[in-house]
């Protein structure tokens, strides 16, 4: 459906178990260069609280980038981004507060190998948030319990397959409490056969209400899930606009290509 500024697009279903605040974030001319080549040349994006935006577009089109300058993983050269309360790209932004808001997921997980999974839970949440360690197991049980992981708590990550690898990136990721999850191709680096399980870790967070921008080339996803897609080439937004009319209807010769090739 489309998304209604001002309307929550996923209310919380009932027995969820957290209620999000959900963060709005509004990027405005975001310029990002990499010594010559510039590689976000302007970028303008409104994702209201609770919406799910996913980023499509060829590979180098600057969507890894432009995830990383909303939590400042990337410095902008101009341009602003407000996450919620944080003009994140205000010099005197307080980036420790402000990541707390905001989770990232990756391709390649990160998960801390020498911890168990318990343990990846929580560190953050110690160290970052000062909370009690009893407290922060209390939350991480929640977390892994909420991503189907409950009874793995004590395994490491070797012992794991990618897919439940990256269900505990995204509960480790949810014991911040974040207003906003950035996911960068989340799915990638997984065997076909685990790609499910974490896209429905993902469906439910967006049901459940949480600000959602996800980097990915999984446009049955995109299509059921996101309330608008956002195309870019070249480091410019060439179309965007709701996921259906996107992926099943785009209008520009450059969305039209890459939509060919990916489907
Ligand atoms: P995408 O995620 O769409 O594949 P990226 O944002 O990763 O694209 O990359 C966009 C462009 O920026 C590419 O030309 C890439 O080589 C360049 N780039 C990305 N990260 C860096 C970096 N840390 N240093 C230099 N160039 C970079
Ligand atoms: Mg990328």
């Amino acid at each position: 459906t489309a998304h209604t500024p001002g309307t929550d697009p996923h209310p919380p279903t009932t027995g969820s178990l957290r209620q999000v605040q959900a963060a709005r974030v509004t990027i405005k001319d975001l310029n990002k260069s990499y010594g010559s080549n510039h590689v976000l040349k302007g970028i303008d994006l409104d994702v209201a609280p609770g919406e799910v935006v996913c980023l499509i577009g060829p590979s180098g089109s600057g969507k890894s980038t432009l995830l990383r300058c909303v939590n400042l993983l990337e410095t902008p050269n101009s341009g602003t981004v407000e996450v919620g309360e944080f003009t994140v790209t205000d010099p005197d932004v307080d980036i420790d507060t402000m990541r707390r808001h905001v989770g990232m997921v990756f391709q390649q997980f990160n998960l801390f190998p020498h911890l168990t999974v318990m343990e990846n839970c929580t560190v953050a949440q110690i160290k970052v948030l000062k909370r009690g360690k009893a407290e922060a197991q209390k939350v991480a049980r929640r977390q892994l319990r909420r991503v189907g992981l409950g009874e793995l708590a004590d395994r490491y990550p070797d012992q794991l397959s990618g897919g439940q690898q990256q269900r505990v990136a995204i509960a480790r990721a949810l014991s911040m409490a974040p207003q906003l999850m950035l996911f960068d191709e989340p799915t990638s680096a997984l065997d076909p056969e685990t790609v499910g399980e974490v896209l429905a870790i993902m469906r439910q967070l967006a049901r459940d209400g949480m600000t959602m921008l996800v980097v990915t080339h999984e446009m049955g996803f995109a299509r059921e899930v996101a309330d608008r897609v956002v195309f870019m080439d070249g480091g410019i937004v060439v179309e965007e606009g709701r996921a259906a009319d996107v992926i099943t209807d785009p209008q520009q010769p450059r969305t039209q290509d890459f939509l060919r090739r990916v489907l």
